[in-house]
C-alpha cells in the first residue's frame, strides 16, 4: 500500500509509511474511519466474509495505515493497535502464556507490567519469575522446560540498564521460548528488535509516536512465526483502539524523526552537564561512556531518546522533593515522550534484583523540546534547593 519511501532514509519512511494518497482521491492523509458496521454487497459475500473489511473491531483503513507504517519501521509481519501502551504489554502476554507456563521478566521492567504479571498472570496459573537485567546469555540457566516467554525491556525503566538482547534471544530460542521486548524508549528509529532476534516488539505509542501528551495508544509488532497467534488474541479480546487516537499517532509519526533528534541532542547535552556537577553522584544515560551498558548500547542501538535519570549525591526523599518543588519549567508528572520536560522521583521499591546501590535519590528526567539553556537553569535551581540553598 505504501508507495513512497520504502527504500529511503528514516525520515523519508516516516513521512510516507502507511498511506497511499492515490487510494483516497489524492488526499495526503488517510481518512479517520469511525466504524462498527461494514456493509456487504450480498448475502453470499456476507456469509463468506469475503471482503477486506468486515467489522470495526477487526480493522479499518485508519488502523491499517498505522499498522503498515509500524510494520515498515519495525520490519514486522504484522502489527496490532491497542488502546494503551499497557494493553500492548498485556495482550501479547495473554496471547502466548497458558496455565502451567513459566515466564521470565526483567526485574527493571515498567512497573505496571510487573503488576499485571504478579496479579493476573499469577491468578491464571502462570509461573512468574524476574531476572537480572544484566544476565545476558546467562538467562539459559534460568530457563525451564515450561518457559514459554522471556520478556525484555532495554534500557530498563527508570534505571536504564542495557540488556544483551541478541544473547538473550539466542538462549531463549535454543530452548523453545519466544522473546518479547518493550521497545518504547528507543522507538523503532534507534532499535529494531526483530532484527536482533526478538519475536514481538511492543510500544507505548503514547510516548514519542504520539509526542504531545494528549493520546494513549499501544502497538505490538510480530515476526511471521508469531503474527497469527498475536492477531487471533487481539481479535478474541476485542482490544481495538479508537480511530481518532490511531490517527493522532499516525500524524505524530510524521514528525517523530525530527522531534527525536532534538530530544536526543538536548538530553545528551544535559546528561553530560549533570555528570560534571558536584551535587550529582551518577547519571544513568546509556549513551554516556561512563554508563555500564554503554558498549551494548553502542553495538545495538543507533541513537538515544530523551529520557534518563540521575542520582543525587546523598540525601533522601526530602532532598528529592526539594529538587522537584523548585522546578518551574519541568512538570511533575508521569509518562514521557511529549514536547514538554518532566521530572519524577523514582521508586525502586518493587525491585527484587536490580535494586542498584545508589548513594542518593534517583530522579528521572524527560527532556522536552524547550531550549537547553532554560532547562539547565531550571535544573540548577532544583539542585540548589536540594542542597538546602
Ligand atoms: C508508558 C509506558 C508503557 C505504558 O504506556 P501507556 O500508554 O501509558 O499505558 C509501557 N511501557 C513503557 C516502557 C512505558 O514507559
Amino acid at each position: 500500500m505504501a508507495r513512497n519511501g520504502k527504500n529511503g532514509g528514516i525520515n523519508t519512511r516516516l513521512a510516507h509509511a502507511g498511506n497511499d494518497p492515490r487510494a483516497y482521491h489524492g488526499f495526503v492523509n488517510p481518512p479517520v474511519v469511525h466504524a462498527s458496521t461494514v456493509l456487504f454487497p450480498d448475502a453470499g459475500t456476507m456469509a463468506a466474509r469475503k471482503q477486506k473489511y468486515t467489522y470495526g473491531t477487526r480493522g479499518t483503513p485508519t488502523t491499517d495505515a498505522l499498522a503498515e507504517a509500524m510494520n515498515e519501521l519495525e520490519g514486522a509481519a504484522g502489527t496490532i493497535i491497542v488502546p494503551s501502551g499497557l494493553a500492548a504489554v498485556t495482550v501479547p502476554l495473554l496471547a502466548f502464556l497458558s496455565a502451567g507456563d513459566h515466564v521470565l521478566i526483567v526485574d527493571s521492567v515498567y512497573n505496571p507490567t510487573r503488576r499485571f504479571a504478579d496479579s493476573m498472570l499469577a491468578r491464571l496459573g502462570v509461573e512468574v519469575e524476574y531476572y537480572d537485567p544484566l544476565v545476558g546469555g546467562g538467562i539459559a540457566a534460568l530457563m525451564k522446560p515450561s518457559t514459554r516467554v522471556v520478556f525484555t525491556e532495554s534500557p530498563g525503566s527508570n534505571t536504564f540498564e542495557m540488556q544483551d538482547v541478541p544473547a538473550i534471544t539466542a538462549a531463549a530460542h535454543a530452548r523453545g521460548a519466544i522473546v518479547m521486548m518493550d521497545n518504547t524508549w528507543a522507538t523503532p528509529l534507534f532499535f529494531r528488535p526483530l532484527e536482533h532476534g526478538v519475536d514481538i516488539s511492543i510500544h507505548a505509542a503514547t510516548k514519542y509516536p504520539g509526542g504531545h501528551s494528549d493520546v494513549l495508544l499501544g502497538t505490538v509488532s510480530a515476526n511471521a512465526d508469531c503474527w497469527k497467534r498475536l492477531h487471533d488474541a487481539f481479535i478474541t479480546l476485542g482490544a481495538c483502539a479508537g480511530p481518532d487516537d490511531v490517527y493522532q499517532v499516525l500524524r505524530g509519526l510524521r514528525t517523530m524523526g525530527v522531534r527525536l533528534q532534538r530530544h536526543q541532542e538536548s538530553a545528551l547535552a544535559i546528561a553530560r552537564w549533570l555528570e560534571g556537577r558536584d551535587e550529582v553522584a551518577q547519571v544513568l544515560h546509556p549513551a554516556l561512556p561512563s554508563h555500564p551498558g554503554h558498549a551494548i548500547w553502542k553495538r545495538d542501538f543507533s541513537g538515544a531518546s530523551g529520557l534518563f535519570s540521575f542520582v543525587l549525591a546523598g540525601g533522601g526523599t526530602r532532598e528529592a522533593h526539594a529538587f522537584l518543588d523548585a522546578l518551574r519549567i519541568f512538570g511533575l508528572g508521569y509518562s514521557w515522550g511529549g514536547f514538554e520536560s518532566l521530572a519524577v522521583d523514582v521508586s525502586l521499591a518493587d525491585r527484587t534484583i536490580a535494586k542498584g546501590d545508589y548513594p542518593g535519590p534517583v530522579i528521572r528526567l524527560q527532556i522536552g523540546l524547550e531550549d537547553v539553556e532554560d532547562l539547565k537553569a531550571d535544573i540548577e535551581n532544583g539542585l540548589r534547593a536540594a542542597g538546602g540553598r
